[in-house]
Protein backbone atom coordinates (compact mmCIF):
# COMPACT_ATOMS: atom_id res chain seq x y z
CA UNK A 1 0.00 0.00 0.00
CA UNK A 2 3.38 2.05 0.06
CA UNK A 3 3.73 4.71 -2.72
CA UNK A 4 5.08 2.22 -5.13
CA UNK A 5 5.56 4.64 -8.39
CA UNK A 6 6.27 1.71 -10.99
CA UNK A 7 3.42 0.59 -14.07
CA UNK A 8 0.48 2.97 -14.40
CA UNK A 9 -1.27 4.46 -11.80
CA UNK A 10 -5.04 3.57 -12.06
CA UNK A 11 -5.68 5.51 -8.99
CA UNK A 12 -5.96 4.74 -5.46
CA UNK A 13 -8.92 3.92 -5.09
CA UNK A 14 -10.88 0.37 -4.13
CA UNK A 15 -13.38 -2.44 -4.70
CA UNK A 16 -14.83 -4.24 -1.97
CA UNK A 17 -15.67 -7.63 -2.46
CA UNK A 18 -19.14 -7.15 -0.14
CA UNK A 19 -21.73 -10.44 0.11
CA UNK A 20 -23.29 -9.62 2.52
CA UNK A 21 -21.87 -11.65 6.16
CA UNK A 22 -19.55 -10.59 8.74
CA UNK A 23 -15.95 -10.32 6.84
CA UNK A 24 -16.76 -8.73 4.38
CA UNK A 25 -18.91 -5.77 6.06
CA UNK A 26 -15.79 -5.75 8.29
CA UNK A 27 -13.47 -5.57 5.04
CA UNK A 28 -15.63 -2.10 3.89
CA UNK A 29 -15.63 -0.35 7.20
CA UNK A 30 -11.67 -1.09 6.66
CA UNK A 31 -11.44 0.19 2.74
CA UNK A 32 -13.36 3.08 4.16
CA UNK A 33 -11.27 4.02 6.70
CA UNK A 34 -8.44 4.04 4.39
CA UNK A 35 -9.18 4.69 0.06
CA UNK A 36 -10.91 8.37 -0.53
CA UNK A 37 -12.73 5.97 -3.25
CA UNK A 38 -14.38 3.01 -2.40
CA UNK A 39 -16.72 0.67 -4.41
CA UNK A 40 -18.45 -2.62 -3.95
CA UNK A 41 -19.25 -5.68 -6.12
CA UNK A 42 -21.13 -8.48 -5.29
CA UNK A 43 -22.17 -11.88 -6.75
CA UNK A 44 -24.88 -13.60 -7.93
CA UNK A 45 -24.31 -17.55 -8.06
CA UNK A 46 -27.24 -18.96 -7.35
CA UNK A 47 -26.25 -19.81 -3.56
CA UNK A 48 -28.49 -20.88 -1.50
CA UNK A 49 -28.02 -17.88 1.23
CA UNK A 50 -28.53 -15.54 -1.97
CA UNK A 51 -30.58 -13.66 0.67
CA UNK A 52 -27.47 -12.41 1.77
CA UNK A 53 -26.96 -9.97 -1.30
CA UNK A 54 -30.11 -8.32 -0.14
CA UNK A 55 -28.61 -6.93 2.72
CA UNK A 56 -25.74 -5.07 0.83
CA UNK A 57 -27.87 -2.02 0.08
CA UNK A 58 -29.07 -1.38 3.69
CA UNK A 59 -25.48 -2.36 4.79
CA UNK A 60 -24.09 -0.04 2.68
CA UNK A 61 -26.41 2.76 3.55
CA UNK A 62 -26.20 2.27 7.06
CA UNK A 63 -22.34 2.04 7.53
CA UNK A 64 -22.53 5.71 5.01
CA UNK A 65 -24.58 7.24 8.08
CA UNK A 66 -22.54 6.34 10.28
CA UNK A 67 -19.49 8.76 9.49
CA UNK A 68 -19.85 11.59 7.25
CA UNK A 69 -16.25 10.99 5.66
CA UNK A 70 -17.35 7.57 4.61
CA UNK A 71 -20.23 8.68 3.22
CA UNK A 72 -18.42 10.86 1.04
CA UNK A 73 -15.99 8.24 0.09
CA UNK A 74 -18.38 5.69 -0.79
CA UNK A 75 -19.30 5.34 -4.16
CA UNK A 76 -21.13 2.55 -6.80
CA UNK A 77 -22.22 -0.79 -6.05
CA UNK A 78 -22.17 -3.51 -8.92
CA UNK A 79 -23.95 -6.72 -8.59
CA UNK A 80 -22.94 -9.37 -11.34
CA UNK A 81 -24.57 -12.44 -12.40
CA UNK A 82 -22.48 -15.26 -12.41
CA UNK A 83 -25.07 -17.66 -12.60
CA UNK A 84 -22.92 -19.78 -14.69
CA UNK A 85 -20.82 -20.75 -11.69
CA UNK A 86 -24.12 -22.43 -9.75
CA UNK A 87 -24.89 -23.96 -12.92
CA UNK A 88 -21.29 -26.25 -13.43
CA UNK A 89 -20.71 -26.58 -9.29
CA UNK A 90 -21.78 -29.64 -7.34
CA UNK A 91 -21.80 -28.57 -4.14
CA UNK A 92 -24.16 -27.79 -0.94
CA UNK A 93 -24.13 -24.00 -1.59
CA UNK A 94 -25.65 -24.34 -4.89
CA UNK A 95 -27.91 -27.87 -4.56
CA UNK A 96 -30.45 -28.76 -1.90
CA UNK A 97 -27.94 -31.31 -0.18
CA UNK A 98 -26.68 -31.78 3.46
CA UNK A 99 -23.31 -29.71 4.63
CA UNK A 100 -21.07 -32.51 5.27
CA UNK A 101 -16.91 -32.92 5.03
CA UNK A 102 -16.16 -34.88 1.72
CA UNK A 103 -13.64 -37.86 1.65
CA UNK A 104 -10.98 -35.57 0.67
CA UNK A 105 -11.49 -33.78 3.86
CA UNK A 106 -13.13 -30.44 2.10
CA UNK A 107 -16.31 -29.58 3.49
CA UNK A 108 -18.90 -30.04 0.24
CA UNK A 109 -19.97 -26.35 1.06
CA UNK A 110 -16.57 -25.38 -1.23
CA UNK A 111 -17.26 -24.09 -4.51
CA UNK A 112 -14.05 -25.05 -6.42
CA UNK A 113 -12.78 -21.66 -8.46
CA UNK A 114 -14.89 -19.09 -6.21
CA UNK A 115 -12.77 -16.51 -5.40
CA UNK A 116 -10.38 -16.78 -8.59
CA UNK A 117 -13.48 -16.34 -10.52
CA UNK A 118 -14.59 -13.50 -7.98
CA UNK A 119 -11.34 -11.98 -7.97
CA UNK A 120 -11.13 -12.04 -11.91
CA UNK A 121 -14.35 -10.52 -12.36
CA UNK A 122 -13.61 -7.84 -9.64
CA UNK A 123 -10.45 -6.81 -11.17
CA UNK A 124 -12.12 -6.43 -14.84
CA UNK A 125 -14.64 -3.90 -13.17
CA UNK A 126 -11.69 -2.49 -10.71
CA UNK A 127 -9.86 -1.80 -14.10
CA UNK A 128 -12.74 -0.06 -16.02
CA UNK A 129 -13.51 1.83 -12.86
CA UNK A 130 -9.48 2.86 -12.43
CA UNK A 131 -9.22 1.17 -8.84
CA UNK A 132 -6.45 -0.02 -7.77
CA UNK A 133 -7.18 -1.83 -5.02
CA UNK A 134 -9.35 -5.29 -4.80
CA UNK A 135 -10.53 -6.00 -1.23
CA UNK A 136 -11.85 -9.41 0.09
CA UNK A 137 -12.25 -11.02 3.21
CA UNK A 138 -10.15 -14.07 2.50
CA UNK A 139 -9.10 -15.77 5.46
CA UNK A 140 -6.59 -18.43 6.29
CA UNK A 141 -6.82 -18.55 10.26
CA UNK A 142 -10.18 -19.48 10.64
CA UNK A 143 -10.94 -21.30 6.93
CA UNK A 144 -12.76 -24.31 6.10
CA UNK A 145 -9.81 -25.57 4.45
CA UNK A 146 -10.83 -23.68 1.21
CA UNK A 147 -7.22 -23.55 -1.19
CA UNK A 148 -8.57 -20.13 -2.71
CA UNK A 149 -8.88 -18.52 0.53
CA UNK A 150 -5.27 -19.06 1.61
CA UNK A 151 -2.54 -16.18 1.17
CA UNK A 152 -0.49 -17.70 -1.71
CA UNK A 153 -3.32 -18.45 -3.82
CA UNK A 154 -4.31 -14.98 -3.62
CA UNK A 155 -0.49 -13.34 -3.73
CA UNK A 156 -0.29 -15.80 -6.89
CA UNK A 157 -3.58 -14.07 -8.35
CA UNK A 158 -2.40 -10.95 -7.60
CA UNK A 159 0.57 -11.34 -9.89
CA UNK A 160 -1.28 -13.36 -12.41
CA UNK A 161 -4.02 -10.02 -12.75
CA UNK A 162 -1.30 -7.84 -13.06
CA UNK A 163 0.47 -9.51 -15.82
CA UNK A 164 -2.53 -10.28 -17.81
CA UNK A 165 -4.43 -7.16 -17.29
CA UNK A 166 -0.78 -5.06 -17.94
CA UNK A 167 -1.89 -3.10 -14.73
CA UNK A 168 -0.79 -3.08 -10.87
CA UNK A 169 -3.47 -4.53 -8.95
CA UNK A 170 -3.09 -4.94 -5.22
CA UNK A 171 -5.30 -7.46 -3.65
CA UNK A 172 -5.89 -6.59 0.26
CA UNK A 173 -7.05 -8.93 2.74
CA UNK A 174 -7.09 -8.22 5.84
CA UNK A 175 -8.57 -10.69 7.14
CA UNK A 176 -5.94 -12.89 6.20
CA UNK A 177 -4.34 -13.40 9.61
CA UNK A 178 -7.17 -12.67 12.09
CA UNK A 179 -9.58 -15.06 13.83
CA UNK A 180 -13.31 -14.22 13.67
CA UNK A 181 -12.82 -12.67 17.40
CA UNK A 182 -10.20 -10.57 16.35
CA UNK A 183 -12.32 -9.81 13.12
CA UNK A 184 -14.56 -8.40 15.72
CA UNK A 185 -11.91 -6.47 17.40
CA UNK A 186 -11.19 -5.20 13.99
CA UNK A 187 -14.60 -3.89 13.62
CA UNK A 188 -14.82 -2.18 17.10
CA UNK A 189 -11.26 -0.65 16.49
CA UNK A 190 -12.74 0.59 12.98
CA UNK A 191 -16.43 2.05 14.15
CA UNK A 192 -16.93 1.21 17.70
CA UNK A 193 -19.47 -0.33 18.82
CA UNK A 194 -21.90 0.99 16.80
CA UNK A 195 -19.86 -0.49 13.42
CA UNK A 196 -19.99 -4.16 15.92
CA UNK A 197 -23.36 -3.80 16.32
CA UNK A 198 -24.44 -3.29 13.02
CA UNK A 199 -22.35 -5.83 11.59
CA UNK A 200 -23.83 -8.33 13.90
CA UNK A 201 -27.22 -7.35 13.38
CA UNK A 202 -27.63 -6.65 9.63
CA UNK A 203 -24.86 -9.40 8.42
CA UNK A 204 -25.66 -13.06 7.65
CA UNK A 205 -23.15 -15.64 7.63
CA UNK A 206 -25.45 -18.43 7.32
CA UNK A 207 -25.03 -21.37 4.39
CA UNK A 208 -28.85 -22.02 4.70
CA UNK A 209 -29.53 -18.10 4.83
CA UNK A 210 -31.75 -17.85 7.71
CA UNK A 211 -32.55 -14.46 8.10
CA UNK A 212 -35.17 -15.38 11.15
CA UNK A 213 -33.85 -16.63 14.06
CA UNK A 214 -31.91 -14.04 15.99
CA UNK A 215 -28.87 -15.04 18.32
CA UNK A 216 -27.04 -12.65 20.44
CA UNK A 217 -24.52 -12.95 17.67
CA UNK A 218 -26.46 -12.16 14.79
CA UNK A 219 -28.88 -14.26 12.76
CA UNK A 220 -28.42 -17.70 11.77
CA UNK A 221 -29.75 -21.36 11.79
CA UNK A 222 -27.14 -21.81 14.68
CA UNK A 223 -26.14 -24.89 13.43
CA UNK A 224 -24.21 -24.75 10.02
CA UNK A 225 -20.49 -24.85 9.93
CA UNK A 226 -20.42 -21.05 9.05
CA UNK A 227 -23.49 -19.92 12.18
CA UNK A 228 -21.06 -22.37 14.33
CA UNK A 229 -18.04 -19.90 13.08
CA UNK A 230 -19.74 -17.13 13.47
CA UNK A 231 -21.08 -17.77 17.55
CA UNK A 232 -18.01 -19.26 18.65
CA UNK A 233 -15.73 -15.63 17.43
CA UNK A 234 -17.96 -14.05 19.15
CA UNK A 235 -18.34 -15.32 22.31
CA UNK A 236 -14.44 -15.27 22.58
CA UNK A 237 -14.47 -11.68 21.60
CA UNK A 238 -17.26 -10.79 23.68
CA UNK A 239 -15.07 -12.74 26.71
CA UNK A 240 -12.31 -10.58 25.26
CA UNK A 241 -13.19 -7.14 26.35
ZN1 LIG B 1 -26.48 -21.33 9.64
Amino acid sequence: MTGDSHGEDPGGGALVLLSGGQDSATCLAWALDRFEQVETIGFDYGQRHVVELDLRADLRAAMAAMNPRWASRLGDDHLLDLGLLGQISETALTRDTEIAMREDGLPNTFVPGRNLVFLTFAATVAYRRGLRHIVGGMCETDFSGYPDCRDDTIKALQVALGLGMDRRFVLDTPLMWRDKAATWHLAEMLGGIPLVELVRDQTLSCYLGELGKRHEWGPGCGNCPACDLRRRGYVAYRTDR
